[in-house]
């Protein structure tokens, strides 16, 4: 697949529960490799890759919070979830033998390095594919913000938003057979409507920054590569 991408340097967000496979709770390990093989595809393609995953599969601090936990330290574990989703999918890209680095906006310097927006775009350069873990280190925050903020910060030219569903519908696919795909929205759209692509504070991030946003769905092996190379419309969602 020579290059034939119009994205140079892209932000892929993957949620947590993109790493469950089938399962209900954590990490399900030939998903995670097929996910990698993924990603090694474009990357070997030339491709600069950023990544930002969630810990869904793992811990929300909302749920903690509805469990009686104060919401900041439960948000603060949630954001620890994300450091071990980051650190499982590190192994499986070195797997495929990538260079890859984790850095994380919570310091936790024996197993990550620091976010250092500079440090992530020189390792970009060097065909290395970053890892953002610890999401944007605040409560309150979700991840798709942080794929918002570091895509903004490394000049990402898109956020591919990798979700279950091949792109955003007017209803839910899996409940009603009438439902249709948009292939196009605008974030206004996405916000009135109150659309399911990422919180309204990530979308706000990516409207006043004029920041595309390719919704697809990531269960179908090869969606992230077609994603990439543009067949918009054709495929997915694109706001
Ligand atoms: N989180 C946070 N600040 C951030 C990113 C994440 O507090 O900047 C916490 C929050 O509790 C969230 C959890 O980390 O529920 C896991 O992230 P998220 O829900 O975004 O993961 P996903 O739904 O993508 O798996």
């Amino acid at each position: 697949s020579e290059s034939t991408s119009p994205y140079k340097r892209i932000l892929l967000k993957l949620s947590g529960e993109a790493l469950m496979g089938e399962g209900k709770y954590g990490i399900h390990p030939p998903t995670l490799t097929r996910i990698a093989e993924e990603i090694a595809e474009l990357s070997q393609a030339g491709i600069e890759l950023a990544v930002v995953i969630g810990g869904g599969n793992i811990f929300r601090g909302v749920a903690g919070a509805t469990e009686g936990m104060d919401r900041a330290s439960a948000d603060y574990m949630g954001m620890l979830a994300t450091c071990i989703n980051s650190m499982a999918m590190q192994d499986a890209l070195e797997k495929q033998g990538l260079k890859t680095r984790v850095q994380s906006a919570i310091k936790m310097e024996q197993i990550a390095e620091p976010y250092i927006r500079r440090r992530a775009v020189r390792h970009l350069e060097k065909g290395r594919v970053v890892i953002f873990a610890a999401g944007t280190g605040n409560p309150y925050f979700t991840t798709d913000t942080a794929a918002s903020l570091r895509a903004m910060e490394i000049n990402a030219q898109v956020i591919l938003k990798a979700t279950k569903v091949d792109g955003v519908y007017n209803a839910d696919p899996k409940k009603d057979p009438t439902a249709r795909r948009y292939r196009t929205l605008t974030y206004m759209d996405v916000l009135k409507q109150n659309l399911n692509v990422m919180d309204s504070t990530a979308i706000s991030l990516c409207m006043d920054n004029k920041l595309p946003i390719i919704v697809f769905d990531l269960g179908t092996r090869g969606n992230i590569h077609r994603a990439v190379m543009g067949q918009q419309g054709e495929f997915g969602t694109v706001v």
